[in-house]
């Protein structure tokens, strides 16, 4: 999957892009991950790449030309890429919507907003708007961190093992992972249900099916 980012603040992806899942799937080239930076598409001398809003009001918007450059650049590199705008006006990001995204055989070009936001101008630019969650963050970057995180780890190839992706939490939409141990058994007289070291695998899976956490709203 080719994802491509803009943004003002590329440099915040390098940890996380190139760290763990996400460093697998680029060395197993099954994410092909960059960035464009959004400044080099601002105006004029000082790459000027927001403005004050029409109307009045606290804050800078992103202009829309730069934006409308970046994402036309974006597309000349991927020309059937769709486009996901990060928004909390968008549709909230959930482990369905990320198993879905896996399955694209397309590209995804995602813009990161900043400030108070973006020029209106630039919704039409767009496939997808997302919000990860509830609450404002400060730029797109950390969500659309999560949001690739979330699908491209579901690339077939990503996790080690195939199938620990379908038993995890949110995979049926409405039940968390069971409770998991590991050695030593007894810790400091915290010890761990006899059934799960007891071998008996039909005991054990009755066990986690009743011991799976709901999910909380
Ligand atoms: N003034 C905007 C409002 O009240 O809706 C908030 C702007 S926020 C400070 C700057 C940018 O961060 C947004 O344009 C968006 O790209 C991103 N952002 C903030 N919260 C987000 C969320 N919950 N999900 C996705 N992106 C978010």
């Amino acid at each position: 999957m080719k994802i491509q980012v803009i943004t003002l603040f590329p440099e915040m992806f390098d940890g996380v892009m190139n760290s763990s899942m996400m460093w697998k799937a680029q060395s197993q080239q099954v994410l092909d991950f960059s960035t464009l930076n959004l400044r080099e598409f601002g105006i004029g001398p000082r790459h000027q790449v927001d403005d004050t809003p029409y109307g009045g009001g606290d804050g800078m918007l992103l202009k829309p030309e730069p934006l409308f450059a970046a994402v036309r650049r974006a597309k000349e590199i991927d020309p059937t890429a769709k486009v996901v705008l990060l928004t909390p006006r968008g549709e909230r990001w959930k482990q369905s919507v990320a198993q879905s995204w896996s399955e694209f055989n397309h590209g995804l070009i995602f813009i990161c907003g900043r400030y108070e936001g973006y020029d209106e101008r630039i919704v039409e630019l767009v496939d997808h708007q997302v919000r990860i969650g509830d609450y404002v963050l400060t730029g797109g970057e950390l969500a659309a961190m999560v949001v690739i995180d979330s699908v491209v780890r579901l690339l077939p190839g990503v996790l080690g093992g195939e199938a620990s992706a379908a038993i995890e939490s949110f995979s049926d939409g409405q039940t968390l992972e069971f409770p998991q141990y590991t050695k030593p058994a007894n810790y400091d007289g915290r010890v761990v249900p006899d059934v799960l070291i007891s071998g008996h695998h039909g005991e054990i899976a009755k066990w986690r099916a009743e011991n799976s956490f709901p999910v909380k709203d």
